[in-house]
Formats: C-alpha cells, structure tokens, sequence
C-alpha cells in the first residue's frame, strides 16, 4: 500500500517543477507525476526555438539561468530544467500518465498507466500543449497534415502550406523558406499577428511583401486534398498545388481531469477554470490549479513567467490550511 502523499502535482513543465521545489522546501510529502520526458511540453517545441522572455525572468528556486543570449533557446532551457531536477532532487515519476481522479471524503485517488495513488491536495499543472485546435475541415486527417512542428528539413524543395499567423506559424513558415521550401500562408487577418516577436515580426513582413512567401490574407483552409488546398479568400476560392499543410492553429487545455474532480469552468469562450487567485484554489477544496492550465482557452494570458509565483501560493495556503 502505498503511503498517502500530501501533495500529488500532475504535470512535470516549468510549473509543476516550481510546485515542487516549494513543496520539497516546506517538507511536504509530494510527488509529481509527468505523463511524457521531462518538461515535456518544452520538449516537443520546435527544435529551434527561442523564448520571448528573458532568462533571468524564466528563473526559480534562486537557481541562475544562464543563456548566451538574452533570450534562451529550448536546448538551453531543457538543460535549466534537467539541472533543477537533480539539484532539489525532485521527485517526479516520468512517462506515467494520470488517467482518472477522483475525490472521497479528504482525499484524492490518483489512477495512472502505472499505478494508484493517495494523496490529500493536489495541483493540476497540465499545461496546454497536448490539444492542438482542429481547423475541422475534410482532408485535415491526411498523413502531411501536421499540428506540431518540429524542424525545416522535411520540407526543402516541398510545397509547404503553414495555417496562422502567431509565433509558431511565422517561425516555421521563415525557416522552411530559408531552407529552400516553397511557403505560404493562410491568415484570418490582413497581417499576422500583432503579438509575434518583435524581432521576428519585420523579417515575416518583409518576406510577404517582396513576395518570397505568398500570404492569403483574409482567408480560411477550406479543404485539403493529397496533392492540393483549397482555399477561401476574400477574392473567392483557389486552389494551389501542395506537399504540407502546417497547421499552427494554437493548442487548447486538456479538461477532462479537471471535469472529473468537479472543477468549474466560465461560461463565457474562454473557459477559465474556476479559482481563487489569491492561492490558486479551485472551487472544490483541495485542488489547486497552477501555470498555463489557469488560463482556460485564453492560452496567451499565463507564461513561464507569470506563473512561477503559483507555485509558492498555493504551497503557502496548504501550510496555513494544515496549521
Ligand atoms: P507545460 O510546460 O505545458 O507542462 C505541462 C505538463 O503536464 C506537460 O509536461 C505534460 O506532458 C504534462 N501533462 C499533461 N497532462 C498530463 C497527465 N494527464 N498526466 C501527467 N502529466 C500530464 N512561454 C514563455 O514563458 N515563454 C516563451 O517564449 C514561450 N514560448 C512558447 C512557444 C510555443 C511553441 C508554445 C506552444 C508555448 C510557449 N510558451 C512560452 C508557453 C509555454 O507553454 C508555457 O509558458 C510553459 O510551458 C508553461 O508551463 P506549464 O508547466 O504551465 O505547462
């Protein structure tokens, strides 16, 4: 039988590793528990990108975060991260998905692919990577249809369809260019958007404009077919010949465990779980909520660096709750 933990953290990003280091700090038995490889969400970002937030910002537990640049890359985060693992000896059991969570009286069952658990408060740290947000339109379960992207070198000398107009979308749409693919884009609106990096926004723009990446401004993917897309712009349909389709089209939270433990969401399109913001508390007690996840839909309003600060609330509300 396993002993009942006080705290169980699902969710081994950024977050929940913060989650932990406080945890461990204040003595509490934790365990977190992390469905893929370490900061798995960071993990499968692109190969070559680079944070908008400055090192220094992305810090936790005291630990300097060193980068050359300003701006760390995903390798130099991922090593930040294996460095805070071993450093607070974190406890955090990889590869082990949560499955199902239930509550009973004071506790908490945890069900995972591995086993069970017992624990009496537990944070939901789960991100919002695992969901990519569908275009939902036919041919969009082709094989070259893809909702994560990883590197530029399948695409040299392919017709390379990148949809959307945010960071990932204008990230992967330059450097398949610069490798040699045929790019274009597909944007809801006259541009792309006004939050890309702002180093990065002149260079996208200024591809547009000569016209060395063709943009349908104004536009939606309407169909996709093996060897072609059919596109609906402002000037009626088109449709191009096409190898890929990159669909950068945003990633939504996964809900259901916060739905089997009777987390409330807002009724409005954002869908924010309900909590309480000064301690991270949802509406049932016992279960707290922290990073990204907080955010519901609205995935741009919590980041790395706005959400380090959950971690040390809701460990400081456990300790008052318990005393
Ligand atoms: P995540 O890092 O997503 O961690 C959640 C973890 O929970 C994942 O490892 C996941 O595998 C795990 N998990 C989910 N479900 C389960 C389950 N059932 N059982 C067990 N484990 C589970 N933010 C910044 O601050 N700066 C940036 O520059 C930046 N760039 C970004 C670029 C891209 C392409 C994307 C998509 C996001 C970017 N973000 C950036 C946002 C970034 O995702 C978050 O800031 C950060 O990862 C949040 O950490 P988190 O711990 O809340 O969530």
């Amino acid at each position: 039988m396993q002993p009942i933990h006080d705290l169980i953290i699902i969710g081994g990003g950024p977050i929940g590793l913060a989650c932990g280091i406080e945890a461990g700090k204040a003595g509490l038995n934790y365990l977190i528990l992390e469905k893929g490889a370490l900061c798995n969400s960071i993990y499968n970002y692109p190969v070559n990108m680079t944070f908008f937030s400055t090192s220094d910002r992305l810090e936790m537990g005291g630990i300097p975060f060193m980068s050359v640049g300003t701006k760390p890359t995903r390798t130099e985060a991922l090593e930040y991260y294996r460095r805070i693992y071993f450093l607070f000896k974190l406890r955090v059991n990889l590869y082990e998905g949560v499955q199902s969570l239930k509550n009973e009286g004071d506790l908490f069952y945890v069900k995972t692919s591995k086993g069970s658990y017992q624990c009496r408060k537990i944070v939901l740290a789960t991100g919002f990577y695992d969901l990519p947000n569908l275009m939902n339109v036919p041919g969009e379960d082709l094989p070259k249809v893809l909702h994560y992207y990883k590197e530029p070198w399948p695409f040299i000398g392919q017709k390379v369809l990148v949809v959307g107009g945010a960071n990932s979308a204008v990230d992967a749409a330059l450097e398949c260019w610069r490798k040699g693919a045929e790019v274009s884009m597909v944007l809801l609106g006259d541009e792309v958007d006004e939050n890309v990096k702002y180093w990065v926004r002149p260079d996208i723009m200024n591809r547009i404009k000569e016209g060395s990446i063709k943009a349908f401004t104004r536009s939606k993917v309407q169909e996709i077919r093996p060897q072609e897309v059919v596109i609906s712009t402002q000037d009626g349909e088109v449709t191009i010949p096409n190898d890929w389709v990159l669909a950068m089209t945003g990633y939504k939270p996964n809900f259901a465990l916060l739905d089997q433990l009777g987390v409330k969401l807002s009724l409005d399109e954002k869908r924010q779980p309900c909590y309480d913001q000064t301690n991270q508390e949802s509406n049932v007690p016992g279960v707290y909520l922290a990073g990204v996840v907080c955010g519901g839909l609205n995935t741009r309003e919590f980041f790395i660096e706005n959400s380090i600060s959950h971690a040390e609330a809701i460990v400081n509300d456990i300790l008052a709750k318990k005393s």
